[in-house]
């Protein structure tokens, strides 16, 4: 049967008689993986088609879970990721993000427009690619079903108001202070976290503000970090995916 669908290319790799896997996340059928004899060599637009973070029409030959690339046309290469490298490693940990939550054939039609509006955002970028690369992080939290709640205490429903509550990443959000009480929080729980600034405020902004806001936000570093430590603890709670590789654990890239 032959399908036609959008898609995200996320990578490629050679496999053997000459051919290439290319791992797709395309709009109608969610994460695949479709075989292509067309290769990098080749000129033109279909070439360009295949490559990481292009965003092309796919028609594809579709047998059981079996595809096998027959056209593709470039929408947007976003070519601009490659040429800065604060803004490559940014957009290759949302491509490793997506490889790890989308699923293989179950369309995931909000996150991939959340993914087409970060590579443009993104492209666009001179700077803050953290930060915009956070509002991406957080804004798939609604998609995936588990966006903590924001607005009252998680137990007793009371509004918090300043910094007096503690991010539980177990109870789904903030614990206002009565709370915290009742429950025995352990020193070292690597799922609790004490407000040094307004975590819950915070992700409240980046979850309703459009990404392209984002472009003109710089946050410091320290803040960053500690809202990528706490993600990373809440996804990996929820979904068992680790969104920090070795350059956020490495001293050397600490300065900025
Ligand atoms: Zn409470």
């Amino acid at each position: 049967m032959i399908v036609q669908t959008e898609a995200i290319v996320l990578k490629q790799h050679k496999i053997a008689n000459n051919r290439r896997m290319i791992v797709l996340f395309t709009k109608k059928y969610g994460k695949i993986s479709a075989g292509t004899n067309m290769n990098e060599g080749r000129r033109g637009k279909s070439a360009l088609a295949l490559r990481p973070f292009a965003y092309s029409d796919f028609e594809l030959y579709k047998k059981g879970s079996y595809y096998n690339i027959n056209g593709s046309d470039l929408k947007k290469s976003h070519y601009s990721i490659g040429e800065k490298l604060d803004r490559f490693m940014a957009s290759s940990d949302m491509i490793s993000y997506l490889e790890k939550i989308i699923q293989e054939e179950q369309p995931s039609p909000k996150i991939f427009d959340l993914s087409i509006e970060f590579l443009e955002v993104i492209s666009k970028a001179n700077d803050n690619f953290d930060t915009i690369l956070l509002s991406f992080y957080i804004q798939s939290l609604k998609y995936l079903g588990i966006m903590p709640e924001l607005k009252k205490c998680v137990n007793c429903g009371e509004k918090i108001d300043g910094l007096d509550y503690i991010f539980s990443v177990e109870a789904g959000g903030g614990l206002c202070n009565k709370c915290t009480n009742i429950k025995t929080i352990e020193a070292g729980d690597r799922l609790i976290f004490r407000p040094t600034f307004d975590i819950i405020g915070t992700i409240d902004y980046f979850a309703n503000n459009r990404m392209n806001k984002f472009l003109k936000i710089s946050l410091k570093r320290q803040f960053i970090l500690q809202l990528k430590q706490i993600l990373n603890s809440y996804v990996g709670y929820y979904l068992d995916v680790d969104i920090l590789n070795e350059e956020w654990g490495s001293p050397k890239l600490g300065g900025k």
